[in-house]
């Protein structure tokens, strides 16, 4: 049972997080109109969730080292972060939808 502090801290947190969390559920909605429903095997996700971080990595180096091209800064940084948490949340989605068929 919660106490109330900490269901005051939790309804922060919500708060704190809803834009964020906002971008990643739009972000998965894209995706998915996209590319339609994945059922991939998990070293399939892995691939694609490395692939988005990849991109990540790249944003936040074109940030730091400025090499003079547009893939860094906050924009852009923010937007492949929100892409590799659109990414993990549909392999975690994948991952409940198949976990008996896949006998995991
Ligand atoms: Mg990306």
């Amino acid at each position: 049972m919660l106490s109330e502090k900490q269901k005051q801290d939790y309804e922060l947190a919500l708060i704190k997080a809803y834009k964020a969390m906002s971008d990643v559920i739009n972000e998965r909605a894209k995706q998915d109109e996209k590319w339609g429903e994945h059922n991939h095997y998990p070293p399939l996700w892995v691939g694609i969730l490395g692939e988005e971080y990849g991109e990540l990595c790249q944003a936040v180096n074109e940030t730091v080292f400025d090499n003079g091209t547009d893939k860094g800064g906050y924009e852009n940084m923010r937007k492949e972060a929100v892409q590799v948490a659109a990414v993990a949340l549909a392999f975690i989605e994948c991952l409940d939808k198949n976990k008996e068929e896949w006998e995991l």
